[in-house]
């Protein structure tokens, strides 16, 4: 049911990001993979998805923590789809756990940049097409982090609250246009991000991954992670007849860790 749209995917190349384009793909979307990564995985990506799910998919680079690299992905995004993009998700985004007197105010910035700042131009570059087709969905990964708090990650849960901010006053501003925002909050999902903080704890405390990722598991009530799948599943509901109405919604899937 998706033939023929363009689905922008930041953060593609690895973990929910690429879930969520692959699970638009199986529905007809076209994709704009971005993100960094190694030249020839991002190849076989492409290729995957060319013959999986027979759809257009094009990768477009840069660094998304850089203004200038975002306004420029969304003019290539344009020339490779002339149309426009009809789903914007703005997933990439990144982890950095310290105490707050020794957090790098660069990294501070780094993650404000790719994880507020981004999403809110690619926000505004694309409105003024979805506007006008009467039809769009912006759909941001935000977090659990986006509603609880937890110590060290002052710089991500101040992002990822901001990012639920931002979705909100999109999705109010532009109620009634066809064009609806959502953000998407997954619990521990297990993809490099996560495996990385496992591996630090394992690391850290002296003990193995196991236990590093039992113990990050610990906090939801289904003992299982989040599967990139779900999350892709979870976005092609939003872009369906159901999500017509559903805008400024924060969607937890979280195997039930914020209703504890
Ligand atoms: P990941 O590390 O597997 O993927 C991150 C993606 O973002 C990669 O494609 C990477 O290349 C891209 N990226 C990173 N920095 C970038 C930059 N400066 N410019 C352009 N692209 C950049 O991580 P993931 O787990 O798939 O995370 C995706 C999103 O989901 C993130 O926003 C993350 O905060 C969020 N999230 C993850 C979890 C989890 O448990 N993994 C839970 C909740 C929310």
């Amino acid at each position: 049911f998706l033939s023929g749209r363009v689905a922008l995917v930041t953060g593609s190349t690895s973990g929910i990001g690429e879930g969520i384009a692959r699970s638009l793909a199986s529905r007809g979307a076209n994709v704009i993979i971005t993100g960094f990564g190694d030249e020839q995985a991002i190849t076989k990506l492409l290729e995957s998805f060319k013959s999986d799910y027979n759809v257009e998919a094009v990768f477009i680079g840069g660094d998304l923590c850089k203004p200038e690299d975002v306004t420029a992905l969304h003019k290539e995004a344009v020339k490779a789809f002339p149309s426009g993009i009809d789903i914007l998700v703005n997933n990439a985004g990144i982890q950095h756990v310290s105490p707050i007197e020794e957090f790098p105010l660069d990294v501070w910035n780094k993650m404000m940049a790719l994880m507020v700042t981004a999403p809110f131009q690619l926000t505004q570059l694309c409105m003024d097409s979805m506007k006008k087709k009467g039809w769009g969905r912006i759909i941001n990964t935000s977090s659990v982090r986006g509603h609880i708090a937890s110590p060290n990650k002052t710089g991500y849960t101040a992002a990822k609250h901001g990012l639920l901010g931002l979705t909100k006053a999109v999705a109010v501003e532009v109620a009634g246009s066809g064009v609806t925002c959502n953000a998407l909050c997954p619990g521990c999902v297990e993809t490099p991000l996560f495996v990385k903080q496992a591996e630090d704890r394992a690391k850290d405390q002296g003990i193995t991954y196991e236990e590093g990722r039992a113990q990050m598991l610990a906090v939801q009530p289904s003992k299982q992670p989040v599967l990139v799948n779900d999350l892709g599943e979870a976005v092609v509901f939003m872009c369906s007849s159901a999500g017509n109405q559903m805008t400024g919604q924060s969607l937890i899937i979280d195997g039930g860790w914020v209703a504890t």
